[in-house]
């Protein structure tokens, strides 16, 4: 068992087990179309294994069956609801290596550093949001002495939630854990590049849970997503991704007068003010800028303001540690980083560092390095890299790159460097490292993002609101708000007692 789990076997097989499926209505379904598309492991090149291709009529499939089970589903106690959940969790933990191999046999995020932690998360947002199923509460309102006036939460219906590919379990959990707690069904669009482990999970929670009420389509997005927002008993739909295509969901979920909830992505600053624990400050902008994660990450610390007078140290004590870091196959315990997602990613990537080595004045620092072995040749592995002498305006600055690609920026004041980091179209997370509480709170005050942290860099948690303001986003993801804000109704009843 062991070995096979250290190779991937086991995941290969699941992988293929899987393929050419949805899971609609408490079965492995093939797609209405017959059709499949290839899932590849981007370490190899090779295909290991299909993906349904889902179309309108696989979306109406899955939101039939949604709304089928969804009345029960609501009908039975909030706290039963959540007993179904825990249990989800405790099964999703005993398979979790699984789910972990096969995450990263399909998105090539390394097993050790990335896969298995997602897959852990996982299990840990069920036990979170089965928990707090019992807090569906309503409120007493003192309206008047002859009317007894009350609120009800209560389940939207259906809720889609459409998924990126860099943290796909996690992000699906922060959307179906909360929405199911509530009482709600749901049918999940995968991405594209990364259907099979969300899959795999799908299917072990219906182990558990009444079929029908939790679905999973595969598919490309004008021809899956899309349908599955415009579907009219579609209530309420849960996105992350670019934020053209989030602005695009917004406009289609407009037409339907539903409500959305919006992660688009970021360029989140990280402020190293002089008075910093340097090793500190430097072990955080290496977790921080997700290098593990090859940059895939929508709170990755893409711009880095240092203090001029620590940044030569600060640069050369990042490349360090980041060249200390094994780049290589991700089923491998030995290995840090894995790999760009698909070869459309690697190619975005490469043209933004192609953009900043032509930058005036530009200094690049490439570092780690490819796996030699043969049998990765066609792996999408890139060298992380440190830009410095690009200034903020400049696009590599502004724009999200997904890749493992950063910016310093060195400053001398404060003020200005808060206006630096203010100045960018998003706004999902940021950091200040400091010792000077005064500085550290004054910068939490006036940092505009919807994550701030103080000398650290963690990524999201079950139980702390996430999500972005400017373009990174509308509503947020995670916590108890999440699940009474996003996935409920609240009614108003008035009693009269005259
Ligand atoms: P990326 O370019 O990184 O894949 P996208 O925002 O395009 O980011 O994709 C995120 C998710 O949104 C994927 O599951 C994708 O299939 C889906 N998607 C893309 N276009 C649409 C659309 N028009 N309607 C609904 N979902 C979509």
């Amino acid at each position: 068992m062991a070995d096979t789990l250290h190779t991937g076997k086991a995941a290969a097989g699941l992988a293929r087990r899987l393929s050419g499926n949805h899971f609609i209505g408490g079965r492995l379904v093939a797609a209405a179309s017959g059709e499949t598309f290839p899932v590849v492991n981007p370490a190899t090149g090779l295909e290991i294994g299909r993906a349904a291709n889902g179309t309108g009529a696989d979306v109406n499939a899955a939101v039939d069956a949604a709304v089928k089970a969804q009345k029960e589903w609501a009908r039975m106690p909030a706290r039963a609801r959540g007993k179904l959940l825990n249990e989800c969790a405790a099964r999703l933990q005993e398979q979790a290596e699984e789910i972990a191999q096969l995450l990263a046999l399909e998105t090539g995020k390394a097993i050790r550093t990335e896969s298995r932690p997602e897959a852990m998360v996982v299990a840990d947002c069920f036990t979170f949001y089965g928990g707090l199923a019992g807090e569906l509460k309503g409120e007493t309102i003192p309206f008047s002495p002859t009317m007894m006036t009350l609120t009800q939460r209560e389940p939207i219906g259906v809720v889609g939630a459409i998924l990126p590919w860099n943290a796909p379990l996690m992000l699906m959990a922060f959307k179906i854990a909360p929405a199911l707690a509530a009482g709600n069904a749901v049918v999940v669009k995968s991405a594209e590049e990364a259907p099979l482990a969300a899959l795999r999970i799908i299917e072990i929670m219906n182990q558990v849970l009444p079929p029908g009420v939790a679905n999973i389509l595969s598919g490309f997005g004008p021809e899956c997503g899309a349908p599955l927002v415009e579907h009219p008993k579609v209530g309420k739909i849960t996105f992350t991704g670019s934020v053209e295509t989030g602005r695009h969901i917004a406009r289609a979920a407009a037409e339907k007068l539903i409500p959305v909830t919006l992660e688009l992505g970021g360029k989140s600053p990280m402020i190293v003010m002089d008075d910093a624990d340097l090793d500190k400050a430097v072990a955080g902008a290496v977790a921080g800028m997700r290098f593990t994660r090859q940059g895939q990450s929508c709170t990755a610390a893409s711009r880095m303001f240092v203090h001029e007078s620590i940044v030569d140290a600060f640069v050369d004590k990042v490349a360090e540690k980041v060249n200390a870091m094994k780049m290589g196959d991700p089923l491998d315990e030995a290995t840090d980083i894995g790999t760009i997602i698909s070869p459309g990613q690697f190619e975005r990537v490469h043209s933004y560092i192609k953009m900043g080595e032509q930058a005036p004045g530009v200094r690049i620092h490439r570092l780690s390095s490819v796996p030699d072995d043969p049998q990765f040749k066609k792996g999408l592995f890139v060298q992380p890299v440190i830009f410095t002498g690009i200034a903020n305006d400049h696009r590599v600055a502004r724009e999200e790159i997904f890749g493992p690609v950063t910016c310093v920026i060195p400053f001398t004041d404060y003020e200005d460097v808060i206006e630096q980091a203010n100045d960018s179209d998003f706004g999902l997370a940021a950091t200040i490292w400091t010792r000077s509480l005064k500085v550290a709170m004054d910068a939490t005050q006036r940092l505009q993002a919807g994550l701030v942290q103080v000398n650290q860099n963690i990524v999201a948690q079950p139980g702390l609101s996430y999500g972005g303001i400017k373009q990174s986003g509308l509503g947020k993801e995670a916590s108890l708000e999440a699940m009474l804000e996003h996935f409920t109704h609240k009614k108003t009843i008035i009693i009269n007692l005259d």
